[in-house]
């Protein structure tokens, strides 16, 4: 529960919703209590009417008779009319202010955690699955807003009610009353047995709910692959295995809530019940009148809903706090400290790493190990080596993604983890090795991170990634469909440098960002990216080494250390690790175009 009192600071915040909104509940009750008062009214008035009646028939006051009764009967109803009128219009403001409140809480929470979803590090999507986190941002967020909209509205409306009906009920017989409210403690104790039964289905519910939509969304967005290896069936059936299991808690907790309902019916109408009895006998002795008697019951029948609803209240309130508590479990995860420094400035792109290894969690095993190395600026620096020896992860380290374990980057003299994130997001471009492109145009993901791009600049730097625009046919207006769906695996390749490229960074980093084009023209991109700025820093991952042989320096990786360094020549030259990749390359290059292959391939 005290998930929930972290959204007192929205009560407070809309405090003046929440104010009108509880005075006009307290009117609305006011009003609905009154209606049963002219109800017992005209119940007792109705035998003095038939008593003057049965004087004054065929007598002179005959049509004096016929107005009064006229006049009761219709002024009466009018007034009932009117109150219940008035309850009703004083519970539609209710509504107005409570549950709009509610919608603009709904907005604030959904627009934060967005918010803080957007700051959060690498680690937190490698925990969360996306799935999770839709399911979270959507049903746990309208699960906290049925608490801070309906279920505060009927919880004052339920007070103020039983509150004022009881009290007029005390009123005309504080026995009766009593008798009335016996079955009381047992419908409390239905309703709190109830209620903690539906919290505990209603946790496995959303809990197996979260599970369906992981699986769903993940079949969905990898449905090519899915259908590639003809995994159809297996999956429609892991999928029905999770529909089932959500159907059978959905069912459970159905169940509890088809017999909780009764059950309040039968207690209630037990009440009912005494009122009849032990009320006539009342009446009977003339203690009370029949008006009293009707009075009565439709007290109680205003209680019945103030009752019935205090399970479902509290089953609101218990799912609410549950959700507010997974809300909350996202929301104190720490994001990255935003490094905001005074100092903007240029950046040269000089970088030191000492001794800098890495590992993805302390219970993991080291990616990295004791890297020392020098990037100059301007230098064009490459890095090969065999699958899982940790390139891409050193790219990481270089653009801040992640920060080392042990060891220091320094970049331009300073230490890394110091610099102004702006700074750095501007000057260091990164490609990553799988690309991502938003369902828009291809020209909107190339200025995706400079907006404010013209044609000229977006098209330059299509050109410069070899983006051969004009086969589309909208040219860069064609939109690409989801994750760019509709471009081959190249041409997305090329979008994504081109969106690097128009940063016109001073450092570019491309983490095998061209290994789905061809080796001439990756070869013919790389030159092209040099040519147009020499003196920026390019640091580059590749797997193919003749793409990358005119680097200034290029590391061989293996294990997580550097094994060789050097100019390609130098490389070849010692005939280690490298120069036995290089030639078994090269024997793979000739023996495809042997079978008519790559052309492309320039030889060393
Ligand atoms: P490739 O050439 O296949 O892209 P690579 O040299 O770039 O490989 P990395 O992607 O850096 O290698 O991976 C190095 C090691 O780190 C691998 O063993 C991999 O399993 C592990 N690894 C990579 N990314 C993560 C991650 N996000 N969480 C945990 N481990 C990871």
């Amino acid at each position: 529960m005290n998930a929930l009192a972290t959204l007192n600071y929205y009560f407070l915040r809309y405090r003046r919703y929440f104010g009108t909104g509880s005075l006009c509940v307290i009117i609305s009750s006011l009003f609905g209590v009154f209606a049963p008062v002219l109800v017992r009214q005209i119940i007792d008035i109705l035998p003095v009417l038939e008593a003057l009646n049965r004087l004054g028939a065929w007598s002179a006051f005959e049509p004096a008779l016929v107005g009064l009764r006229y006049v009761v009967l219709t002024g009466y109803s009018l007034m009932i009319v009117g109150v219940s009128l008035l309850s009703g219009l004083f519970l539609f403001l209710t509504r107005q202010t409570i549950i709009v409140a509610s919608r603009h809480i709904e907005y604030d929470l959904r627009n934060r955690l967005f918010a803080h979803l957007e700051r959060l590090g690498p680690e937190f999507y490698q925990r969360y699955a996306t799935g999770d986190l839709m399911t979270r941002a959507t049903s746990d967020i309208e699960r906290v807003r049925l608490y801070v909209g309906p279920a505060i509205m009927y919880t004052a409306r339920s007070a103020t009610l039983a509150l004022l009906a009881l009290s007029m009920m005390l009123l005309i017989s504080p026995t009766l009353t009593l008798y009335t409210l016996l079955p009381l403690p047992v419908l409390s104790g239905v309703i709190f047995l109830a209620a903690r039964l539906v919290h505990e289905r209603s946790e496995k519910v959303q809990a197996q709910y979260s599970r369906l939509s992981v699986r769903a969304q993940e079949a969905l967005s990898g449905v090519r692959v899915l259908k590639a290896f003809a995994q159809e069936t297996f999956e429609q059936e892991a999928f029905e295995r999770e529909a089932d299991a959500y159907r059978r808690r959905a069912l459970e907790l159905a169940r509890i809530e088809a017999i909780f309902s009764p059950a309040m019916v039968f207690l209630i109408g037990l009440s009912s019940l005494i009122v009849l009895w032990v009320g006539g006998r009342y009446a009977i002795a003339g203690r009370l009148t029949i008006g009293n008697i009707a009075e009565f019951f439709i007290y109680l029948t205003l209680l019945t809903w103030p009752v019935a609803s205090v399970g479902w209240i509290l089953n609101m309130i218990q799912r609410a706090a549950a959700s507010q508590e997974r809300l909350l479990e996202l929301l104190r995860y720490e994001p990255r400290k935003d490094t905001r420094s005074p100092e903007k400035g240029n950046i040269q792109g000089h970088f030191v790493l000492e001794n800098v290894s890495f590992r993805y969690g302390p219970d993991r095993p080291w990616v990295l190990e004791g890297v020392n190395l020098e990037i100059r600026p301007g230098q064009y620096i490459a890095f090969v080596g065999p699958s899982g020896s940790g390139k891409s992860t050193l790219m990481r380290l270089l653009v801040r993604m992640y920060c080392p374990s042990a060891g220091r980057i320094l970049l331009d003299g300073k230490p890394f983890e110091e610099l102004d994130e702006e700074v750095l997001r501007a000057q260091i471009a990164f490609v990553p090795q799988e690309p991502f492109l938003f369902s828009e145009t291809i020209a909107y993901n190339i200025a995706f991170g400079r907006p404010e791009a013209t044609r000229a600049e977006i098209e330059q730097a299509a050109r410069l990634a070899a983006l051969d625009w004009e086969v589309f046919p909208q040219g860069l207006d064609t939109r690409v469909g989801e994750r760019g769906i509709t471009l081959s695996g190249g041409q997305r390749q090329r979008v994504m440098i081109a969106r690097a490229l128009i940063m016109q960074p001073r450092v570019l980093v491309l983490d095998d960002a061209l290994s789905s084009v061809d080796l001439a023209t990756e070869a013919r991109i790389i030159g092209a990216i040099r040519a147009w700025r020499a003196d920026r820093t390019l640091i580059l991952v590749s797997h193919r080494i003749a793409a990358v042989q005119e680097a200034d320096c290029i590391y061989y990786l293996e294990g997580g250390r550097i094994r060789e360094m050097g100019r390609h020549e130098e490389l070849l030259a010692r005939g280690g690790a490298y120069s036995r990749m290089f030639r078994r390359q090269l024997l793979e290059a000739e023996l495809e175009s042997i079978n008519g292959g790559d052309q492309g391939y320039r030889g060393p």
